[in-house]
């Protein structure tokens, strides 16, 4: 069976159907098999494995998954696709496609209903770029139970998420996820893998769920409230972004320098030099004066 995901197929495939992009939704099809083989690859699949797909487009990376897994189920959000991938993904009885955005479903039960047996699950996908930070914390904060995820996105955020403390990529970003995983750049997409061919580098991320997050804190709420603080201006020091952003609390400024104190801190060092243990420190001691703080 020849690939979805070579430039002809694909432009038959979109002729047939009169399909036109939509830019709105993120929709750069990958045209290039050595690609998807590297995807999936990654994501080390196996019969034992389900696996869910963000965005199966015309289904280039779908087919592909529907062959190395045991099953596949793949939220699209756009309806004109679906008569599509009905076409395409028929000689694969492992796949099913929901008509829904995946930042309204209910990912958790879908599981629950859909991959009882399978010991692994996954999450793999080229993800629509204008989406792709708040699908991935709305997988990780629900707490959808699979190992891993294997992404493409934009380079750029993947550098974020992957970013080391004193890089200037590092931040609130990279805290958030790292909290949750192990995080890692599989690899660097150059554009020209993709109809149409987005504006941007794109990258394959890896990010493997750690058994228990990466520091305990007393409040996770709280530790991301200070973490986006601490970087709300990145040329200012940890001191005077807390004392800007943690809500009016009776002495303020002093509060936080005893914190920071107590904390073995710094006042006068910037957010992106803390490691992830220096901010668990820091939200603990800063958690009984500033709790009401959380946004
Ligand atoms: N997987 C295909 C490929 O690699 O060729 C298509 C990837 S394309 C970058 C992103 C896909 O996500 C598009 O098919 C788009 O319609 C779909 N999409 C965009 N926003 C979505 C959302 N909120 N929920 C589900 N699918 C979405």
């Amino acid at each position: 069976m020849k690939d979805i995901a070579t430039p002809t197929r694909t432009k038959e495939i979109l002729e047939k159907y009169g399909f036109s992009f939509k830019k709105s939704l993120g929709q750069n099809f990958l045209i290039d098999p050595n690609i998807l083989h590297r995807i999936t690859n990654t994501a080390e699949l196996g019969k034992d494995t389900g696996v869910i797909e963000i965005g199966p487009g015309i289904g280039a990376l779908t087919e592909h998954l529907a062959r190395t897994a045991g099953k596949v189920v793949a939220f699209e959000i756009d309806q004109r696709l679906l008569p599509i991938l009905e076409d395409t993904l028929s000689p694969y009885d492992n796949v099913k496609v929901i008509h829904k955005d995946v930042l309204k479903a209910d990912v958790k039960q879908i599981v629950q209903e859909e991959f009882a047996g399978f010991s692994r699950l996954m999450i793999v996908a080229n993800l629509p770029y204008y989406v792709t930070t708040p699908i991935i914390m709305k997988l990780l904060e629900e707490k959808v139970p699979f190992e891993g995820m294997v992404i493409m996105l934009q380079k750029e955020v993947a550098d974020r998420i992957s970013a080391r403390p004193g890089t200037k990529e590092y931040g609130s970003l990279s805290i958030a996820i790292q909290y949750y995983t192990e995080a890692e750049v599989a690899f660097i997409v150059p554009k020209t893998v993709f109809m149409p061919q987005p504006n941007v580098d794109s990258a394959v991320i890896q990010l493997t769920r750690r058994n228990t997050p990466a520091v305990q804190v007393k409040s996770e709420e709280f530790f991301f409230t200070v973490t986006r603080a601490s970087f709300a201006q990145r040329r200012k020091t940890i001191l005077n972004n807390l004392t800007s952003q943690l809500s009016e609390g009776k002495e303020k400024k002093e509060s936080i320098v005893q914190a920071l104190n107590e904390a073995e801190i710094a006042p006068s060092r910037r957010g992106e030099s803390l490691s992830l243990e220096e901010f668990a420190r820091l939200s603990d001691a800063l958690y009984p004066a500033f709790s009401s703080s959380v946004q």
